[in-house]
């Protein structure tokens, strides 16, 4: 009998376990109340970089509830905030001037999609279309399931969402169908943005397209007066390996957006950068020129505290070495299964590794996943393959061991599963 309450996200309740209830984190562990060490190989949802309850972060959070709790955001400021976006602009692809907060991924992208529009309608000469690439996710708000890939997660709601322009996804050897297809898009003159996950496309399904393909699609971008959004909301803070995914293809995005790892995973919050110009759009003497969007606990000073204490475990820690070398050590483990006949597509950026099994039916709701999951469960490793797509995106402080003991159990699964044991 259910006893809980709490309707969990992406949960099928008739059909899932109870849940395993977490006492305490730590490191790259999840900790259960019966003292169980479970290993986090995704890292809480992508959020946690450096390891759960990084101390210096929640020593910064321990000593802004001394001083601050929710402050109101406009006519009001506060420094965490204040500090934090000058931060952000130091660090962040050069171009980039200003900074607005939100609390989650899914309104930071909600935040780009509206500074986008705004800064057309404002300077007269409305554009309302907006280019997304096939297979993209970029949350589950009305805005974001409009952006993302359609399908079973948003098919309810169709009704409701907004038409976008979808690009073919890059796939090897056919990334100029892409490229011809924004361009073709773009004459119109109507595409307001082409909003992206850099280099690499999370949930839909962990894959990976070249940075070059990047770099010439922002070209056609500012070729045609488009802007170019960046969804960094997985792929930033050294997931892809550099700081932004954007780095790697030398662009600076017309509007960025970050989450997820900003608070090293500590706090939600999010943050959505800007060109001046975007920003100038908005600004007039004209009132219906503000820009009008807000949440209540925008740019909260404890949260902006634990992304301050973030930004300087980044400049004081070798996280760029941690990342380099689990990068390095994910590139080796991918390595040994690329020829494997169980496994295809196997792919490794920066610190995330993926493999698909082979199944003969995959997808999403490929019935191979729950097996997996309860497999992965039983062997204490938190692992959550999306479909038969398996990844493994730690936190930087895994050590090899673990990631080795992470593989095996991937290796064993994909044998059970192929001697029909699972
Ligand atoms: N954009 C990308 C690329 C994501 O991967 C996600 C979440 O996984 C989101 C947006 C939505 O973020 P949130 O779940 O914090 O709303």
């Amino acid at each position: 009998m259910r006893t809980s309450a709490v309707w969990y996200p992406f949960t099928q309740h008739a059909l899932e376990p109870a849940m395993r209830r977490v006492a305490r984190t730590e490191g790259a562990y999840l900790i259960d109340e019966d003292g169980a060490p479970i290993l986090d190989a995704i890292s809480s949802w992508w959020v946690v970089t450096h390891g759960h309850r990084h101390p210096a972060i929640m020593e910064a959070v321990r000593l802004a509830t001394e001083t601050h709790d929710q402050v109101i955001f406009a006519e009001y400021t506060h420094a965490p905030a204040e500090e934090l976006a000058s931060g952000l602009i130091d660090i962040a692809p050069k171009g980039l001037a200003h900074v607005f907060y939100s609390d989650s991924g899914s309104t930071a992208v909600e935040v780009a999609l509206k500074m986008a529009l705004g800064f057309f309608h404002n300077l007269g000469r409305p554009r309302n279309r907006i280019c997304v690439l096939e297979h993209g996710y970029h949350g589950d708000t009305i805005g974001t399931m409009s952006a993302g890939e359609r399908g079973v997660f948003n098919a309810p709601y169709a009704p409701l969402l907004f038409a976008v322009d979808r690009l073919p996804f890059p796939e090897a050897g056919r990334e100029q169908a892409t490229l011809d297809a924004f361009e073709a898009a773009c004459a119109s003159g109507a595409v307001a943005a082409l909003l992206i996950e850099p280099l690499l496309l999370g949930a839909g399904g962990m894959k990976t397209y070249p940075a070059s393909v990047l770099s010439e699609l922002k070209r056609i971008a500012e070729r045609h007066g488009s802007l170019l959004i960046a969804d960094e909301v997985m792929t930033g803070w050294g997931r892809t390996g550099s700081l932004f995914a954007c780095e790697q293809a030398g662009i600076t995005p017309d509007i960025l957006c970050t989450s997820k790892g900003l608070t090293g995973g500590a706090l939600p919050l999010a943050a959505t950068l800007s060109t001046a110009e975007i920003f100038e759009a908005h600004l007039s003497s004209d009132r219906r020129k503000t820009f009008f969007h807000s949440s209540s606990y925008t740019a909260n000073p404890i949260a902006c505290a634990a992304a301050l204490a973030n930004l300087t475990v980044w400049k004081e820690e070798p996280v760029r070495e941690r990342i380099d070398a689990l990068s390095e050590r994910q590139r080796r483990h991918a390595a040994h299964y690329a020829e494997d006949r169980r496994f295809s597509d196997v792919r490794q950026l920066g610190t995330i590794a993926a493999l698909d099994l082979k199944v003969p039916e995959g997808g999403y709701l490929a019935e191979v996943g729950p097996r997996l999951r309860a497999f992965f469960r039983e062997r204490r490793l938190l692992i959550r393959p999306l479909g038969n797509v398996i990844y493994l995106m730690p936190p930087y402080c895994v050590t090899e061991a673990e990631l080795t003991q992470a593989f095996g159990a991937i290796d064993e699964a994909a044998s059970l599963i192929a001697a029909g044991r699972l």
